[in-house]
């Protein structure tokens, strides 16, 4: 009884950097001379589905509605295990991760 109350400050999560994936679409989709659709290597090694692939129609073009023009986007990046097999495995070094 009477013991003085301990109060322990809680510690700072540690902040994790975020992971960047960036896909050059002058290379691959869009504007590039590869179409992500005859490739899909990235897609096929990546163990936790972080990309996605879709037709651009949403995207702003010349031609929103030209059926060719397809891209990779790394939808959901926060899944990444920075294993990097993606960057290694892309023909064209379209991929770039930084974090
Ligand atoms: S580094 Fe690995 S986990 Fe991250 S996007 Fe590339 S293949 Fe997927
Ligand atoms: S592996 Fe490279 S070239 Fe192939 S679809 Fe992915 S980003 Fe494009």
């Amino acid at each position: 009884m009477g013991g003085k109350m301990q109060t322990k400050k809680l510690e700072k999560p540690k902040k994790e950097s975020r992971t960047k994936i960036l896909i050059d679409y002058s290379i691959c989709g869009e504007d590039g001379k590869i179409d992500p659709r005859d490739c899909c290597k990235c897609l096929r090694v990546c163990d936790p589905a972080v990309f996605i692939m879709h037709s651009s129609l949403d995207l702003d073009f010349k031609d929103p509605y030209d059926p060719q023009r397809w891209r990779i986007t790394p939808q959901w990046g926060s899944l990444c295990t920075r294993c990097l097999k993606c960057v290694e495995i892309c023909p064209e070094n379209a991929i770039s991760i930084k974090w």
